[in-house]
């Protein structure tokens, strides 16, 4: 250890006492999030704050040493953004996890960052209301990572993403100083909006330690299931394009290809599914969920799905639960890099037609699910090992990139930029934004210590 890291330690566990974590088994986990990649090096340590004051104190003393500081909330990331290596300080909120308050009458909640998304919800339930965003991960991430990476889910092409339900943000700088941002009214256009600048930006700008959140009300309604099975995945993607031409907005709509449904058939021990076939499962919802339904079922028997609809709730759960294998199914294969680039919903059937170029160009088959939806697309490459993703891995990657951004795409939609992708930045932003935007991270860290390494670098 430096005299340096020596110092930093002193400081830390003078201000903060038992928070500060250095057992090892502690610093080897904070090396990693759910990416399969993991930072070099043991962080010098790991804080576990519990207030505000924690935050802030941390801050201090990593401005004045000049040490890097790590945020992490579940470290359920899939870009790498969480990982602390040699020389950080990782900061976990994740013990920072209480409602501060609930109001029905103005549909919203202030919550600390460290609240898992599944817990917040069932706390909202009895209020009649729930928080939309809905990443798959919602049993086992936490609001502050959710809004720290703009997090999407199943239901968001209807309910919208994290950008779409967060009011205002209580942040720490990087020098310790805490902001206010944004508001707790419906409307508010005072200055510029901050709040949504740091929806997305992966730790790099400060700490989130508080949050008002938009509130929906529970409605009790219908809600049913279509699935449809379609003889390629050009063809489900064609349909799920038409339901979305055709105007109609499901709160569900999700595609899985071939290899994928054979890869959860197989888990979960169902008959194979039909060779090369792939599936949409739709679920409508509300007040006019049955008439919605038949509406989509007719575009998409037309389209050429062989289509079964069910009013069930039990039977819509189940066939959901499908889809929601998908991740473990995944991983019975071998280790995961899963992509998460988004296109024009239009484009979803030439999105596919790429993957399918690059699956035979790389003789490799890259099961894909997609919130079709939304455009947003998961090509998962399963490799072997548990190391670094292998060259051909990435190369073939590269070219899923470049196909999503020639089809006015992009290269995350929801999982963010972390390390894995900041390779790619400036292909997409052009170089006068990708400078841009560093400058502005510079603006509020000036010193470079929030993240370093990550989106930017
Ligand atoms: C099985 C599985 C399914 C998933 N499904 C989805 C999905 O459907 N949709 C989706 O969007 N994602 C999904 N993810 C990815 C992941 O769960 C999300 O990115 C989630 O929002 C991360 O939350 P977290 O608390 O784990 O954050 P972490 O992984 O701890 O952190 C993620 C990033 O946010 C920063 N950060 C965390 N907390 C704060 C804070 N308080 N202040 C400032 N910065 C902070 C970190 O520095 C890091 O850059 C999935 C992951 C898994 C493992």
């Amino acid at each position: 250890m430096t005299p340096d890291a020596g110092a930093v330690l002193d400081a830390l566990r003078v201000a903060l006492g038992d928070r500060v974590d250095v057992s090892d088994p502690v610093r080897e986990a904070a090396r990693a999030d759910k990416s399969g990649h993991a930072a070099a090096g043991l962080p010098l340590a790991v804080v576990h704050a519990r207030s505000v004051a924690d935050v802030q104190a941390t801050l201090r003393i990593a401005n004045e040493t000049s040490t890097p500081v790590v945020t992490q909330g579940a470290r359920t990331g899939l870009a790498g953004g969480a990982n602390a290596g040699a020389g950080e300080i990782a900061l976990s909120v994740r013990e920072m996890d209480r409602i501060v308050e609930v109001r029905p009458d103005d549909l919203i909640a202030v919550v600390e960052p460290g609240i898992l998304n599944a817990d917040l919800n069932a706390a909202l339930a009895p209020h009649g209301l729930w928080w939309a965003p809905d990443p798959a991960s919602r049993a086992i991430s936490t609001v502050g990572g959710n809004i720290a990476t703009g997090a999407g889910g199943l239901l968001c092409a209807k309910y919208g993403v994290v950008r779409d339900a967060v009011l205002g943000l209580d942040v720490v700088l990087a020098d310790g100083r805490l902001l206010s941002l944004g508001h707790r009214t419906v409307k508010g256009v005072t200055g510029l909006d901050l709040t949504s600048l740091f929806i997305g930006s992966e730790g790099t700008l400060g700490v989130i330690v508080g949050a008002t959140l938009k509130l929906r009300r529970l409605t009790a309604g219908e809600v049913c299931t279509i699935a449809a099975t379609f003889p390629t995945v050009r063809a489900a993607a064609g349909g799920s394009a038409a339901v979305t031409a055709a105007g109609l907005q499901p709160a569900i709509m999700e595609l899985m290809d071939a290899a994928s449904l054979a890869a959860v058939h197989a888990l979960l021990h169902l008959p194979d599914p039909t060779p090369g076939a792939a599936q949409l499962t739709i679920q409508t919802d509300g007040a006019a969920a049955r008439a919605e339904a038949d509406q989509i079922a007719a575009i998409l028997t037309a389209a050429g799905g062989t289509v079964a609809l069910s009013h069930d709730p039990v039977e819509g759960e189940r066939l959901l639960a499908i889809r929601r294998s998908m991740h473990p199914a995944m991983e019975s294969l071998g280790t995961t890099l899963i992509e998460d680039v988004s296109v024009p919903r239009s484009a979803l059937p030439a999105m596919f037609d790429e993957i399918a170029r690059i699956e035979r160009d790389y003789a490799m088959t890259i099961p894909t699910v997609a919130h079709a939806g939304d455009g947003n697309l998961h090509p998962n490459f399963v490799y072997e090992g548990s190391g670094e993703v292998p060259p051909e891995v990435w190369a073939a990657a590269d070219e899923l990139f470049r196909a999503a951004l020639r089809l006015g795409g992009t290269l995350t939609g929801e999982h963010g930029v972390g390390v894995l992708k900041r390779r790619w930045l400036a292909d997409e932003l052009g170089d006068d934004q990708w400078r841009l935007q560093r400058e502005i991270a510079r603006v509020f860290d000036p010193k470079g210590i929030l993240n370093p390494g990550k989106v930017f670098a």
